[in-house]
C-alpha cells in the first residue's frame, strides 16, 4: 500500500485526535469507549468527506475542471463539505439534491447543511424522492460540457476508489495512534451509508495487519446488500493501492438493525444518542448518521457484546451542521 503518490490537496485537520469518553464508559458499564474525532477535520464545520474530497477534489484539479457536481440528499454532508472545497479552490460547484426524506419542514429544507451550502456560493437544483440521480448528474454535465465548461462529477457521498483512499490513510491514522496512545483497539465502530469509508478502512486495516475488526452501522440498506456493496468498493480500492484481493468478503460486517423507517429519518435511539453524548461528553453527534451508529454501539453494549477490558474506538464521522435542519425531532 502506498498512497503517497496520488494527488492530494491537504485542507484537513489531520491527524484527528482520539479521546476517551470517560463518563460515557462508566454510565454504561461496559468496554472502554474511545473516539475518533473525524467530526474535526475542517472544511465548513468538518467530517468524513474531508478525507475523501482532499483525493478527489486533487483528481478535479488535475483534469483542470472548472466546476464540480455532486448529489446527495437535501441535508447532505457530503455536499455541503465538496462546495467548501470548490470555495478554496476557486472553482465552481453545482449540487442536485434529492429530498430523500419526504420530511417538509422549514429547517430542513433552508437551514443545517442547505445554508452552508448557499453561504459557499454554490448552485442547487433540486430533485423529488427516488430520481435517478447518477443520470440527473449525468444530463447537467452534458449540459456544462455543451456550453463550454470542464466539469468533475463526483457520486454519491464520494464514494469511489480515489474516495475511499482517504480512509485508507484514517486506518493507517488510527494504527499509529493506538501505538502512541498504548492502546489495542479491540473493535471500529462506526456509520456506514455509501460505503466509501469502510471500503476505505478495512483496506487499510488488512493493509497494515492489524486485526482490528470493523464493524458499520448502517443507515440505510439491510446488511446484505451494504455488505457486497462495501465489499465491492474495497475489493476496488485495494487494486488501486495495487493490493489486489486485500480484503476479504468476511472482513466486511454490517450490522443493519438501527436504521429504523429509513435513511435520514433518526430513530427514538438516535434522538437519545445525541442526547446523551451531548450532556455526558459534551460532544455533538447528528441525526443521520453518527446519531444512529451510537445508537447502535450503545445498544450492543447494553447487550453485552463487549467485555469490561475491550477498548471500543467508534469513528465519529462528524454532521452536526444537520442539527440545525432536525430541530423538530427534538423537543
Ligand atoms: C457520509 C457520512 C457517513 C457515511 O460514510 P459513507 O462513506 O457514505 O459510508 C457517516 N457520517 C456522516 C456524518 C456522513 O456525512
Amino acid at each position: 500500500m502506498n498512497i503517497a503518490r496520488f494527488p492530494r490537496l491537504r485542507y484537513g485537520h489531520l491527524p484527528t485526535p482520539i479521546e476517551l469518553l470517560k463518563n460515557l464508559t462508566s454510565h454504561l458499564k461496559g468496554p472502554n469507549i474511545w473516539i475518533k474525532r473525524d467530526d474535526c477535520t475542517g472544511m465548513s464545520t468538518g467530517g468524513n468527506k474531508t478525507r475523501k474530497l482532499e483525493f478527489l477534489m486533487a483528481e478535479a484539479q488535475d483534469q483542470n475542471a472548472d466546476i464540480v457536481l455532486t448529489v446527495g440528499a437535501t441535508q447532505s454532508n457530503h455536499a455541503r463539505q465538496t462546495v467548501a472545497f470548490a470555495a478554496r479552490m476557486g472553482i465552481k460547484s453545482h449540487l442536485l439534491l434529492e429530498n430523500r426524506t419526504g420530511i417538509d419542514d422549514i429547517n430542513y429544507r433552508q437551514n443545517g447543511n442547505v445554508l452552508l451550502d448557499q453561504l459557499h456560493g454554490t448552485t442547487i437544483e433540486e430533485h423529488p424522492a427516488d430520481t435517478d440521480m447518477d443520470e440527473a448528474m449525468e444530463t447537467a454535465a452534458n449540459r456544462l460540457r455543451s456550453e463550454g465548461h470542464k466539469p468533475y462529477t463526483i457520486p454519491g457521498g464520494g464514494s469511489n476508489p480515489v474516495g475511499a483512499l482517504g480512509y485508507v490513510n484514517a486506518a493507517t491514522e488510527i494504527v499509529t495512534q493506538a501505538n502512541d496512545l498504548g492502546v489495542p483497539f479491540t473493535h471500529i465502530v462506526h456509520a456506514t451509508g455509501s460505503t466509501g469509508t469502510q471500503a476505505g478502512m478495512v483496506t487499510g486495516l488488512k493493509g497494515t495487519h492489524s486485526n482490528i475488526p470493523l464493524l458499520g452501522i448502517s443507515v440505510r440498506s439491510a446488511k446484505n446488500i451494504q455488505e457486497e456493496n462495501v465489499f465491492r468498493l474495497a475489493a476496488s480500492t485495494s487494486e488501486l493501492v495495487d493490493c489486489p484481493g486485500l480484503v476479504s468478503r468476511s472482513d466486511v460486517v454490517v450490522d443493519s438493525n438501527y436504521v429504523g423507517e429509513g435513511y435520514g429519518i433518526p430513530t427514538e435511539a438516535t434522538i437519545e444518542a445525541i442526547e446523551l453524548l451531548a450532556q455526558k461528553e459534551g460532544i455533538l453527534l447528528d441525526p443521520v448518521y453518527s446519531g444512529k451508529a451510537m445508537a447502535g454501539l450503545i445498544d450492543l453494549i447494553r447487550k453485552g457484546m463487549f467485555n469490561h477490558n475491550e477498548n471500543v474506538l467508534f469513528v465519529h464521522t462528524g454532521g452536526t451542521a444537520g442539527l440545525f435542519g432536525y430541530t423538530s425531532f427534538f423537543s
